[in-house]
């Protein structure tokens, strides 16, 4: 599945770094608490899809499948806050 609604500044931020994989960039999170709980969540409680986020793609049966949809600006800002955390440094 390819994400059509990707946001600019993180896209450009993800295809900056030298991860392949978004959990190379969850490894390196030194936020407070545990990495993956901590991915940012939409109102519902669901959280991101880092794949479908960051790299604009994601498998058909993704765990966070239900996340394949549109962010808004407000996650999309928490996303690049939680990308700042990993230490992705800004594009
Ligand atoms: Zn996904």
């Amino acid at each position: 599945m390819v994400n059509h609604q990707t946001h600019a500044d993180i896209r450009a931020r993800w295809e900056a770094c030298a991860h392949t994989k978004t959990s190379e960039m969850t490894r390196e999170y030194q936020g407070s608490g545990n990495a993956v709980n901590n991915i940012p969540k939409f109102q519902d409680g669901k959280q991101v899809c880092l794949n479908w986020t960051c790299k604009g793609e994601c498998k058909d049966d993704c765990p966070r499948k239900t996340s394949h949809r549109p962010m808004g600006e407000a996650l999309s800002r928490s996303v690049l806050a939680y990308m700042d955390e990993c230490q992705v440094a800004r594009a």
